[in-house]
């Protein structure tokens, strides 16, 4: 993991104002609105509300602390910050389309933003989905009407990376916009602004809050582009984050840097042990593709990751997860715990095999437990598979 020593800076900063003696964490603002000495500087404050503090919905000084590193972060110009990713990745859909537009999604993509995508579809918008990472495919499939490229890399369930710059080219020749969910990586891994990507999202609630306490989403981009979500659908859709919610995902960040070294270190002992394990049939995650290092987008690897359970089927997958001990059941990633699923819900294993899911599917996030104890969890578990 070659971590930039500047995002270290930013991630353990401390924000304050400038004074004689200043506290560690910044204050939490707990307001819903903002009062003026005057009427007229209330008025002034309306006419330019993305930068005014007027009203908590717009914005608010702990959450702008928070929107502050997520933008150096990233390498952008300006943040906005949610109250879940979901709201996040709604408002640049939102702000960004119109009926008659084309979205082009590529790669396994988050479920609830494809259902999103159909929703859309009521307002006119229309979509397409390209499983695969094959550029030729999304030359093809570009339309004179699209007008945003949504990528996801790694990608949702198998990891499988996009080439990120090629597809801005693509996208750039033809005045398209770019976006992408850069959860996986976080910040501190993958910079896609940096490539030519127009706008990054994140949902908060995995690595950058890193304690399964807070759900909070984020979008960097450009000025004039955050500007526009601001007013279109930041303000009007009303996901906005609280500031103690902003305050825990501030208190996560500080330990970022050092959660992912963790993250990493034992992400890829578990991959080493499931690769040669008698019972698993594929281990997914960008360090077992061997196209990954020519890419050269990751500057390191997170702990999210899948693996065939060699000739298994629903029971099997139940018996296995069950097993657990370390491990725990649940939805979500990037905490500090272990958690385990899979998409094999038994009454949609057919369109899984049909989608060209294997049955035996499970997906792991790597806590912070230990290589070791989580390799003897496994283990055990894989013996009763
Ligand atoms: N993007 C990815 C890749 C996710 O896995 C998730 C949630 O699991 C989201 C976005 C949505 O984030 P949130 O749950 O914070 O709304």
């Amino acid at each position: 993991m070659k971590l930039d020593p500047e995002d270290i800076k930013i991630c353990t900063s401390i924000a304050a104002p400038q004074g004689v003696s200043e506290p560690v964490p910044p204050s939490i603002t707990q307001t819903s609105l903002f009062t003026f000495p005057t009427f007229e500087k209330l008025i002034e404050a309306f006419g330019d509300e993305n930068s005014s503090q007027l009203y908590s919905r717009g914005r608010n000084p702990t959450v702008g602390v928070l929107e502050d590193k997520l933008a150096k972060l990233e390498r952008g110009e300006d943040c906005k910050v949610f109250a879940s990713g979901m709201g996040a990745i709604s408002a640049a859909f939102m702000g960004l389309l119109s009926a008659g537009d084309h979205v082009l999604f590529i790669n396994q993509i988050y479920g609830p933003t494809l259902q999103l995508a159909d929703h859309l579809t009521r307002f006119g918008v229309t979509f397409d989905h390209l499983s695969g990472t094959d550029i030729n495919a999304v030359e093809a499939a570009l339309r004179p009407e699209t007008r945003l490229i949504w990528m996801e890399s790694p990608g949702t369930m198998t990891f499988g990376e996009l080439d990120i710059r090629a597809i801005c080219t693509l996208a750039n020749e033809r005045h398209i916009m770019t976006g992408i969910d850069n959860t996986w990586a976080t910040p501190l891994l993958q910079k896609p602004l940096t490539m030519g990507v127009d706008i990054v999202a994140h949902s908060c609630s995995k690595y950058i809050g890193g304690h399964s306490d807070v759900v909070a989403g984020a979008l960097v981009s450009h000025k004039e582009l955050i500007e526009q979500i601001f007013y279109r659908a930041f303000l009007l859709n009303g996901a906005a984050i609280g500031p103690w919610d902003a305050w825990l995902i501030l208190r996560g960040l500080r330990t970022l840097p050092n959660r992912l070294r963790e993250h990493e270190e034992s992400a890829l002992a578990i991959i080493d042990f499931l690769s040669s394990h008698p019972r698993v049939a594929a281990v997914h995650h960008p360090a077992t593709n061997p196209a990954q290092k020519t890419l050269n987008q990751l500057a390191g690897y997170t702990g999210l990751l899948s693996f065939t359970i060699k000739d298994a089927r629903f029971r099997e997958v139940c018996r296995f997860l069950n097993a657990l001990r370390i491990f725990h059941i649940g939805v979500s990633w990037g905490g500090f715990e272990s958690l385990a699923l899979s998409p094999n819900k038994g009454h949609n294993e057919a369109d899984l095999v049909e989608a060209g899911v294997p049955a035996g599917l499970v997906r792991i996030s790597v806590g912070l437990e230990g290589a070791q104890a989580l390799i003897d969890d496994l283990t055990q578990a894989l013996e009763q598979a």
